[in-house]
């Protein structure tokens, strides 16, 4: 009882003496300011989805490389059908045709017409495309083309370079290598870029009740959930998750256990034990490797104790154990963080109004991150009861809505919800 209490007692004058509770905001802003994305990398553009441009690119080209037909017809000189009308049709020479891939040799010359498909090259001479749908063709051979309409200059013609001009931006830095943009990418004829490397974290669940799921329960144990929803909410944020096995609420083992990730991580998330218990071993043994706490506690429910700290370049994020709470640190603390380093130039999660489906209050004097259901029709309602050890809410939610202390809010009030998705 008398080490309990002494422990307990270094413990806590050890916090206390160095930290005070900070907001959120400040907690996101010193996060970031000791984050220098990490090294670059250059990779294939069909491999980089979801990654982040190191460095702005430019178009190589005009796009398209050349005029072409948008539609399948007959290119024209436009001049030639000026006075085409259904009672006085203009019939044209047919002297060719050209399709997608090929380079029509001749010129199109006054009184000539050449059959044309989507995509193909404009011939030179010819400054219009006629639908197919809009002709009609003479008897016997050589066929003519009879024309019943004019046609304005450059109609039906896709004109080099009305996409994209050589030169100019295709993609700024930090910005998402999504799907439609890796398309403009191979569009150009741009076969690898240069993006952030991904970050390794390295998660580690300490306390003595936690056991492997697929095991056996025995009693007064729980099945350990934290590293497998943090290591799917890191690769979520396009991090490298690395799962380390279970730590007993032990300072020693801690230690040890701390510094292997740390050799092997670029960043190392822990849950559990870093509150004010007398076996909350985190935040100790951190500073015993060497590691400088930054901050500890944060102003906000579920999620208050929360410590980061760093170890030369790398970071500790040291996540409360309740799953809620480290699910939520996590999405508004360690995600940003994660992001950073990737070179992410958007670190903020998406976010949506929506309006209350029934009212939501916060009658506690912290800021409550509360699990929402954000539907289709953009209405908000509660993902059940918001507890920090309940995971059914947390599995119900799609995002967050952030309400400040002492406030009732009533149905129909538009709100802002922080999506994961
Ligand atoms: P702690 O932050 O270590 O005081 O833990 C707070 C609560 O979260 C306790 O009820 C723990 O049993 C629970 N807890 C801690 N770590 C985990 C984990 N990895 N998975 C599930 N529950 C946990
Ligand atoms: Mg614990």
């Amino acid at each position: 009882m008398v080490i309990r209490t002494s422990s307990f007692l270094r413990h806590s004058c050890f916090v206390i003496r160095h930290f005070s509770v900070i907001s959120l905001e400040e907690a996101q802003e010193r996060i970031l300011a000791a984050i220098q994305p990490l090294p670059a990398e250059e990779i294939p553009v069909q491999e980089a989805l979801a990654r982040y441009l190191a460095a702005p690119i430019h178009s190589p080209v005009d796009l398209p490389p050349a005029d072409n037909s948008a539609m399948d017809g007959y290119a024209v000189r436009a001049a030639d059908l000026a006075a085409a009308t259904a009672a006085k049709p203009v019939t044209l020479r047919l002297i060719g045709g050209t399709r997608a891939g090929s380079a029509f040799a001749g010129d199109v010359e006054v009184g000539a017409c050449v059959r044309i498909f989507t995509g193909a090259m404009l011939p030179r001479g010819a400054d219009a495309v006629v639908m197919q749908e809009d002709v009609k063709l003479t008897e016997g051979q050589p066929v003519s083309i009879i024309f019943s309409e004019m046609v304005k200059p450059w109609e039906n013609v896709r004109l080099r370079g009305e996409d994209i001009r050589e030169k100019t931006l295709l993609a700024g830095a930090g910005e998402e290598l999504t799907a439609q943009r890796l398309s403009l990418l191979a569009g150009a004829g741009i076969a690898a870029v240069r993006a952030g490397r991904c970050p390794v974290v390295g998660l580690l669940a300490t306390g003595d009740e936690l056991r492997e799921t697929g095991s056996v329960l025995p009693p007064g144990m729980i099945y350990e959930s934290n590293r497998t929803g943090l290591s799917a909410l890191a690769r979520q944020a396009g991090a490298i998750p690395k799962l380390y096995p279970l730590l007993a609420d032990d300072l020693v083992l801690t230690k040890r256990a701390l510094q292997a990730a740390f050799r092997e991580c670029d960043v190392v998330v822990t849950s559990g034990g870093v509150s004010v218990g007398e076996m909350d071993w985190v935040k100790q043994a951190f500073k015993e490797m060497g590691g400088q706490l930054d901050f500890w506690t944060v102003a906000i429910r579920p999620g208050k104790p929360f410590a980061f700290g760093q170890h030369g370049e790398k970071l500790l994020f040291g996540l409360p154990g309740n799953p809620v709470s480290a699910l939520v640190t996590f999405f508004l603390l360690t995600r940003p963080a994660l992001l950073r380093l990737q070179g992410a130039r958007e670190l903020r999660p998406p976010m949506s109004w929506g309006a209350l489906a029934e009212p939501l209050d916060n009658r506690g004097d912290r800021r409550h991150f509360a699990r929402v259901l954000l539907d289709a029709d953009g209405r908000v309602s509660s993902a059940g009861r918001q507890a920090s050890h309940m995971l059914s809410s947390m599995a119900q939610a799609n995002g967050l809505v952030d309400v400040p202390p002492g406030t009732t809010w009533p149905a129909g009030t538009l709100v802002a919800v922080l999506r994961w998705n």
